[in-house]
């Protein structure tokens, strides 16, 4: 008990920290305040981070541990680490799994064995999705590229890996494209900003057999002006697939710095109410946010050219 108390005593004076780093730098005030009004509990970490101009590398990225694999839905399962993650789709025709963390290693004593934990076989995986090229995500490919599974990245993203090409057309994942495993659409689509290819995908999931659409996505992007307008013509983008495919559930590779109700839900193992599914109206608020945290960067990043 006392221990839960000193955390959030902790975890709020680094918010009020991180607030008034806000206030005190960079990025277009207007702007800022937009999209302020736009945030709320589950998405304000994400305002702070997505609206300063050089947001602090979190604390703790890269010092994670297996979690605990859990089931989040009917048809989606976590088998990822605390600091990064990797989820698995079940569909009537075999598994995808999204992401792979660091190492071939990573990929046999966490997400192989988790997969198993969970009742669900590793031989099933059809495809392999790469969110994009960094080594926290894709550092686990070749142990399933080995094992014959196919796995896709933007042709940008595959550019920097370390091949320095897809393998194959069939390996690319392009804008819009639709991959079909038995019962179950996943759709690609491009935001650039992270990575020059970096990939959001969406896919329907069910809890208790209710349907639902979810989004794995990576924000924050790397980089200059130029890199900022791409992100946010990407996330626009984005914003037209959260409409058009009623997407109520936002989840991110990086949960621990996104949203801190999903993050105790997946890392506490999944107990109580699922909290994931925040409606098509948050998920939409929250892309607008965004886009307007990152156009507020641009106006710094100009000024100061
Ligand atoms: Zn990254």
């Amino acid at each position: 008990m006392k221990k839960i108390a000193t955390s959030n005593i902790l975890a709020l004076t680094l918010l009020a920290l991180a607030v008034i780093k806000v206030n005190a730098q960079d990025a277009d005030p207007a702007l800022v305040e937009q999209a302020r009004q736009l945030s709320d509990a589950r998405s304000e970490a994400t305002f702070v981070r997505q609206c300063t101009v050089e947001p602090a590398r979190f604390p703790g990225l890269g010092d994670g541990v297996a979690a605990a694999p859990v089931k989040l839905f009917d048809n989606l399962y976590y088998v990822g680490r605390t600091d990064v993650g990797a989820w698995v789709i079940e569909t009537s025709d075999g598994l995808a799994l999204i992401d792979t963390l660091y190492t071939p290693e990573d990929a046999a004593n966490i997400i192989v064995p988790g997969m198993r934990q969970l009742g669900l076989d590793p031989d099933d995986l059809k495809v392999v999705f790469v969110t994009h090229f960094h080594g926290d995500h894709s550092g686990g490919a070749p142990y399933f590229q080995e094992r014959g599974v196919k796995v896709m990245l933007s042709q940008a993203d595959w550019a920097s890996m370390p091949a320095g090409a897809a393998p194959d057309a069939a390996s690319i994942a392009s804008d819009g494209q639709v991959i079909t495993l038995g019962d179950t659409p996943i759709t690609v689509v491009l935001t650039p900003g992270h990575t020059p290819g970096a990939i959001s995908l969406i896919f329907p999931v069910f809890d208790q057999g209710m349907r639902h659409t979810a989004a794995v996505m990576e924000l924050s992007p790397r980089g200059g002006v130029d890199v900022h307008r791409e992100a946010v013509e990407g996330i626009e983008h984005l914003g037209e697939f959260f409409a058009r495919e009623n997407v109520d559930i936002a989840l991110h590779p990086h949960e621990m710095i996104f949203d801190p109700v999903a993050r105790d839900f997946i890392m506490g193992g999944a107990q109580g109410d699922n909290p994931l599914v925040i409606g098509t109206e948050a998920v939409q608020r929250f892309g607008r946010m965004v886009d307007l945290c990152w156009q507020a960067r641009i106006v710094t990043l100009e000024a100061v050219q």
